[in-house]
C-alpha cells in the first residue's frame, strides 16, 4: 500500500509520523477544551468529541468520544473499530466530501496536551526479549544458566501497579529503597543508585475476555500498541527479587506514549516470531506471524544539553508476540478487561549498540557508556531525559509511534517529610 493522500498537506510526507495511513488515537485538551479524543492526522488533531458532535462520525448511536480514554470506544467491538477507521479515511482523504466540514474541527499539535489515551485497567509486564533475558542472566548466573529453565516455553510475567503508569512527559522522581551492598552486612533505606529504563512495547487489550483464549484470538483482541519505557531501581530489584520478582524496583512510574497505533495501521509490517529451539505447547503456538517491524530508538539527554541515541533496535527481537503472552495471561482462567495494558519485556538486539537498558549497554555498571557530550553514564542521573521512539518504514509513508520522554527528578530529601 502506498502513501494515502489527505487533504491534510502535512501528513503528507513519506516521512511524517501520522499519514493518513496511520490514523493514531489519543486524548488530548486545549485552553479552551478538556481532555476528549482526537485521531492525528499530519500536524493536527481532529476533535472526534467535536465531529461525534457535529454528525461527522456516528459508529453506534452511543456517544463515546467526549472522554477522557478511548474505553468506551474499546468496548464497542471489533466492528465499530474496523467502522470508525474506515469513516475516518473516507473524512481525511484527499478530495473528500467532508473536508468543508472537518477542516474547522482540526485542531494544531503545537496548541494541544496529551494525556493518558486510555484508563489503564490492569497492567502487566513481561520478559519476552531473548537478548535482554541472556544477558541479564549472564550478569547474574553466568552464560551457562543465562536463561531460567522456564523461559523458552512461557513468557514470563509479572503483575504490575496500573495506578504507576504515565502517560510521555510526565516527569520521573527517582525513587527510595532498601538496598544492600555486598560491602555491608545489613540494608539500608537510601535513594535508589542504579535507576534506569526499559525499552519496551505496550499492548492494549481491547475486548475482554473470562477463561483461556486462543492465540488468534487473543491477537483480534488486541486493539493497538504505544511505546513503554518500564522505570526499573536495579539497586532495589537486586535486594528483592527472589523469589517472588521485582516489587518496589518497578513501582515508581511505567511511561506509555500518548498516541495508540491500531492493528490495521502496523498489519504490512507483521512478521514471524524467531526460530525456535523448542517447540511451544499447543495453546501458545504460533498461528500467524504476530510480531511487527518496527524500528525503535532511545535517547538520552543530559539536563541542558544535546541527546545522545543510546540504542537502536526493533520490536521484532522480541521471542513472544504479544498475542501469545495475552494468551498465556488467560490460561489459569483470569478474567482480561478493556483497557489492560500488557508490556512487552525489554527489546534488545544482538549487539551492544542494541540494548535497550543501562544494565546491559554498560554491563551492569562495569562498562560506562560515552555520551556525545563526552559525559559518561553507567545508570540515570537526575535531569536526564530519555526519550523513547518508534516508526514502520512502509513504502513512501511511516507508521510513527511518536515520543515516549520521562526527565529524572531527584530523589526527595526525605520522602517521609509531611
Ligand atoms: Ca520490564
Amino acid at each position: 500500500m502506498p502513501l494515502l493522500k489527505s487533504w491534510v498537506a502535512s501528513a503528507n510526507s513519506a516521512d511524517h509520523p501520522f499519514p493518513l495511513n496511520n490514523l493514531p488515537y489519543g486524548v488530548f485538551s486545549t485552553e479552551d477544551s478538556d481532555p476528549r479524543c482526537g485521531v492525528a492526522i499530519g500536524d493536527s488533531i481532529l476533535d472526534l468529541a467535536a465531529a461525534e458532535k457535529a454528525g461527522l462520525v456516528a459508529i453506534s448511536g452511543i456517544p463515546v468520544f467526549d472522554a477522557p480514554h478511548w474505553n468506551d470506544f474499546m468496548d464497542l467491538g471489533a466492528e465499530a473499530w474496523d467502522a470508525l477507521r474506515a469513516r475516518l479515511t473516507e473524512i481525511l482523504t484527499e478530495g473528500s466530501a467532508d473536508e468543508a466540514k472537518a477542516a474547522p474541527l482540526l485542531v494544531p499539535m503545537d496548541k494541544a496536551t496529551l494525556h493518558m489515551p486510555i484508563a489503564v485497567r490492569e497492567y502487566t509486564d513481561f520478559y519476552a526479549g531473548r537478548n535482554h533475558a541472556f544477558n541479564v542472566g549472564t550478569m547474574f548466573r553466568g552464560p551457562e544458566n543465562a536463561l531460567p529453565p522456564n523461559w523458552l516455553h512461557i513468557p514470563i510475567g509479572y503483575n504490575g501497579r496500573a495506578s504507576s503508569v504515565v502517560v510521555s512527559g510526565t516527569d520521573v522522581r527517582r525513587p527510595w529503597g532498601q538496598l544492600k551492598s555486598p560491602d555491608h552486612d545489613l540494608p539500608a533505606f537510601l535513594p535508589c543508585r542504579r535507576f534506569d529504563l526499559e525499552l519496551e512495547m505496550g499492548a492494549i487489550v481491547g475486548t475482554a475476555s473470562n477463561g483461556p483464549i486462543t492465540v488468534q484470538e487473543a491477537d483480534d483482541n488486541i486493539f493497538g500498541y504505544v511505546l513503554l519505557n518500564d522505570w526499573s531501581a536495579r539497586d532495589i530489584q537486586a535486594w528483592e527479587y527472589q523469589p517472588l520478582g521485582p516489587f518496589q524496583a518497578k513501582s515508581t512510574a511505567t511511561s506509555i506514549s500518548p498516541w495508540i497505533i491500531t492493528k490495521p495501521a502496523l498489519e504490512p509490517f507483521r512478521t514471524d516470531t524467531p526460530e525456535r529451539e523448542f517447540e511451544l505447547l499447543d495453546h501458545l503456538k504460533d498461528c500467524g506471524p504476530m510480531l511487527y517491524d518496527i524500528d525503535l530508538a532511545v535517547t538520552l539527554a543530559p539536563e541542558g544539553k544535546d541527546a545522545t541515541t543510546i540504542t537502536r533496535t526493533n520490536y521484532k527481537e522480541m521471542y513472544y508476540s504479544a498475542a501469545q503472552q495475552l494468551a498465556h495471561h488467560t490460561t489459569a482462567g483470569t478474567p482480561m478487561n478493556v483497557g489492560d495494558l500488557l508490556g512487552s519485556g525489554t527489546i534488545s538486539g544482538a549487539t551492544k549498540p542494541e540494548r535497550g537498558s543501562l544494565l546491559e549497554l554498560s554491563w551492569g555498571g562495569k562498562e560506562p557508556l560515552t555520551l556525545d557530550t563526552g559525559e559518561t553514564r553507567t545508570f540515570l542521573e537526575d535531569g536526564d531525559t530519555l526519550t523513547l521512539t518508534g516508526a514502520a518504514k512502509g513504502d513512501g509513508y511511516t507508521i510513527g509511534f511518536g515520543t515516549c520522554t520521562g526527565t529524572v527528578l531527584p530523589a526527595l530529601k526525605d520522602p517521609y517529610a509531611r
